[in-house]
């Protein structure tokens, strides 16, 4: 007996590691939050009350063995769903070791195109071995509303941007990838998390333009704290408690920068960030959330949420956002997912956006749908599912007959 308490004290002073402190596991019952510590990059796995497991973005290429080892001590189970908020490098580039470790149910990303060899790789693998492949589209039989997915417990993830089809991806922008990120808030009771991946100014500023409770109690800071991103407009909406930057120790782009760090500052966030803190964890009871980090002297941080009860997220109708010419800055900043070569205009997956004023039918976007040979489904002409399949391929338009006879693909919504 005295032998069994000599050995728990022991054991209590082995794993208590002075300093870097392990962070618990997801507890049931609550929402979890874990902003990985990838480096610069970004990766957040989110554990709802219920265990459902959500993975934003992977990181870059070599935090995927450290990435996957850490989601083997979280996840038990293939992840729910895996977003990838963006085709850069620093997003997407741990993913595969990721999935490999622990599996996948379903894989949503942007669905804007882009040439690089990793993202087409990422894809290839996704396709054999994630079951569904998804795009953030909202459901075309009620295009108003966004698109939200249930984690259980009244948690939900609801997809703020993009809105393809309803509206097109945002163009002429610093970086079109990083302002076309998955943009969603994760909301459980009184308490939010907003994750922006690598937006830009013109990400947040059709945000704000919509009648939108932004608010977030934890802001996931977009662009590892670049300087454009986090305009002073935007946070001024989501009133963030507290605000998480991942980014790489020493990194070469200045990540966080002054001017964000400044802006947080103002509207009264506490920052948190991977570099200086390493994995930083969010523990939410639908009330308060409670951040811990793996810097052992830190003590726990706790913030009470303010959602208003009954309404996370409402969208109006929608108007067209005026594009406002001259009113974009045209300097591109390095990204570290950013390809070497420029990237050519591939035709991109999404349908062509009509524009507001064309005199097309009603209805009618000039889209095409396909059906595999032999296949009782239609699939979007650009989803991803009929790009890898060699089996041949009938192509109709929205209104052909056969397509009545045939159901809508579950994967890209048609
Ligand atoms: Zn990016
Ligand atoms: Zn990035």
């Amino acid at each position: 007996m005295v032998f069994a308490r000599l050995l728990g004290v022991l054991l209590l002073l082995l794993t208590a590691v002075p300093s870097h402190a392990a962070l618990p596991s997801p507890a049931p019952g609550k929402l979890t939050v874990y902003f990985l510590d990838v480096g610069q990059g970004d990766a957040t796995l989110i554990v709802s009350p219920t265990g459902k497991t959500v993975l934003i973005d992977g990181g870059p290429p070599e935090a995927g063995k450290r990435l996957a080892a850490r989601l083997r001590e979280l996840v038990k189970q293939p992840l729910d769903l895996v977003i990838l908020t963006h085709p850069h490098l620093d997003h997407l580039g741990g993913l595969p070791a990721a999935l490999k470790a622990v599996g996948a149910k379903r894989f949503m990303d942007p669905g804007f195109d882009h040439p690089s060899e990793a993202y087409r790789d990422l894809l290839d693998f996704v396709g054999r071995e994630v079951g569904q492949v998804m795009n953030p589209e909202p459901n075309p039989n009620a295009p108003q509303t966004l698109l939200t997915i249930g984690l259980g417990e009244g948690v939900a993830l609801t997809v703020l941007w993009p809105r393809v089809p309803q509206e097109p991806f945002l163009e002429d922008t610093r970086s079109d990838p990083n302002a076309n990120s998955i943009v969603t808030k994760l909301t459980y009771g009184k308490t939010a998390f907003l994750f922006t991946g690598d937006a830009e100014p013109p990400t947040e500023e059709v945000l704000v333009q919509k009648p939108l409770d932004l608010t977030a109690t934890v802001l996931k800071v977009a662009h590892h704290g670049g300087k454009h991103s986090s305009t002073r407009a935007f946070l001024e909406r989501v009133k963030p408690s507290v605000a998480v930057i991942s980014c790489g120790v020493g990194n070469d782009y200045g990540h966080p920068t002054p001017e964000a760090l400044g802006r947080l500052r103002d509207v009264g966030a506490r920052t948190f960030r991977t570099d200086q803190d390493g994995e930083v964890m969010a523990v939410s009871d639908g009330t308060t959330v409670t951040l811990r980090t793996t810097r052992a002297e830190a003590s726990p941080t706790v913030v009470t949420g303010t959602q208003k009860a009954g309404s996370p997220v409402a969208l109006g109708p929608i108007e067209p956002t005026p594009q406002r010419q001259g009113d974009r800055a045209v300097e591109k900043e390095p990204d570290p997912g950013a390809p070497r070569t420029k990237p050519s205009k591939e035709p991109s997956r999404e349908p062509a956006p009509t524009s507001p004023s064309s005199p097309s039918e009603p209805g009618d976007t000039g889209q095409r749908f396909e059906s595999l040979k032999g296949s009782k489904v239609f699939h979007r002409e650009d989803c991803p599912t009929l790009k890898r399949s060699k089996n041949e391929r009938t192509v109709y338009s929205r209104r052909a007959d056969a397509l009545r006879e045939r159901r809508p693909a579950e994967d890209c919504h048609p």
